[in-house]
């Protein structure tokens, strides 16, 4: 599939900070392992916007969470509520990578819609809404994937049981990504797996 290229890259927050769950972080919620947290979160109040990082192609839109309030945060229920997944292209070694938005209260974009750096994608759910996904703080999980798309959606930990499902070495550190890359024209040779 044809992404569009992504010269360069902002942060998707006017006020981006991870102030809560760091990247691989184990989390745990109500007894439940969740994992390795494989993006980072950015507790703000609820309806900030949340802008697209770059020039890039929504290949993901949808809510996932249960109707009605789990029994309590992290158990079955809790999910992503409202996510959105960008497709990006580095022009310089024309290397796919994946923006992930989760927790969204509003979600101003479709599948196949195409984005430019800095608009507006969606703003930040209430906490404990079914669009945050049953989860108590108003935040934003922003996560970088570097992985193969396969159409479905990405999951937001990682647990060697599920492995199957996604690899560790197909996420980065988000702000470390963005930081590398913010204002530039050109990535030049970069290698996302490289330290
Ligand atoms: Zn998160």
């Amino acid at each position: 599939m044809a992404y569009p290229f992504t010269p360069e890259l902002d942060f998707p927050l006017k006020n981006w900070q991870v102030n809560d769950t760091k990247f691989l972080q184990s989390q745990a919620y109500s007894g439940v392992n969740w994992g390795l947290h494989l993006g980072e979160d950015c507790n703000t109040k609820p309806s900030a916007p949340v802008k697209a990082i770059g020039r890039g192609k929504v290949v993901y839109s949808d809510l996932h969470a249960s109707k009605e309030p789990p029994q309590s945060e992290g158990k079955e229920g809790s999910n992503w509520g409202n996510i959105i997944i960008i497709a990006h292209k580095n022009p310089s070694t024309k290397k796919v990578f994946f923006s992930v938005y989760g927790h969204l209260g509003k979600r101003l974009l479709k599948k196949g819609d195409r984005v430019k750096k800095g608009q507006k994608i969606g703003e930040v759910a209430k906490g404990w809404s079914r669009e945050n996904g049953w989860w108590k703080k108003s935040h934003l999980h922003f996560a970088i994937y570097i992985g193969p798309w396969k159409g479905e959606v990405l999951p937001g930990a990682y647990r060697e049981e599920a492995k199957k499902r996604t690899k560790l070495e197909d996420w980065t550190a988000p702000t470390e990504f963005l930081l590398r890359h913010k204002g530039t024209e050109s990535y030049g040779e970069y290698d996302p797996r490289a330290r």
